[in-house]
């Protein structure tokens, strides 16, 4: 996907100036399942990046997050170009310094090119993944949040209704995202 995305990519430049732009891959640490691959324009700031990664994959209820390169928080008026500069570059992003999302950037290329208004744009994310009903193996539909750190958090209708914690009413959807069954999210 990657290799795919670096060569198709300028094809679908908007008309404009080519500006300098920065390709990064970010995806939970740990799961290399879950993967988004962002556009962003070079002197955007890590603010836009912060917004794109909720409005894909996080926002539930407004928490804070930060980026972080070892222990040391980078601002997030700092410019994408400057945080992700050398080949190889990674900065960890935090979702929620409760119940957290912990992602990781990472630079995987830099080019001239114009990608519109927005100052960050989708290029490719994973396919939604297919988890399988704890009890019947279909692809599951629900899941209990009290129950997801287990093997068999996730259900399908029948069995999410059959499930020990079906009068909690805590059921959260499966979606497309590294933080499905957290807090209050719904995708
Ligand atoms: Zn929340
Ligand atoms: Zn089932
Ligand atoms: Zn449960």
């Amino acid at each position: 996907m990657i290799a795919h995305v670096e060569t198709c990519v300028a094809v679908h430049d908007e008309i404009g100036q080519p500006q300098p732009l920065v390709v990064l891959r970010f995806g939970p640490a740990g799961a290399p399942r879950y993967w988004l691959i962002l556009e962003v324009r070079a002197d955007a700031q890590l603010a836009d990046v912060d917004k794109l990664l909720r409005q894909l994959w996080l926002e539930c209820c407004g928490h804070m997050s930060a980026f972080r390169v070892g222990r040391r928080e980078l601002p997030k008026t700092i410019a994408t170009g400057i945080a992700f500069a050398h080949p190889g570059s990674k900065v960890d992003y935090e979702y929620d310094f409760g119940s957290t999302t912990a992602l990781v950037g990472e630079l995987l290329g830099k080019r001239q090119g114009s990608i519109g208004r927005a100052p960050v744009r989708l290029l490719a994310r994973n396919e939604p993944l297919v988890w399988p009903c704890g009890e019947c193996g279909a692809p599951a539909t629900l899941v209990c949040p009290f129950c997801i750190d287990s093997d068999d958090g996730v259900f399908c209708d029948a069995h999410a209704e059959a499930h020990e914690h079906a009068d909690e009413e805590v059921y959260l959807p499966v979606v497309n995202s590294p933080r499905m069954g957290v807090c209050g999210y719904t995708g």
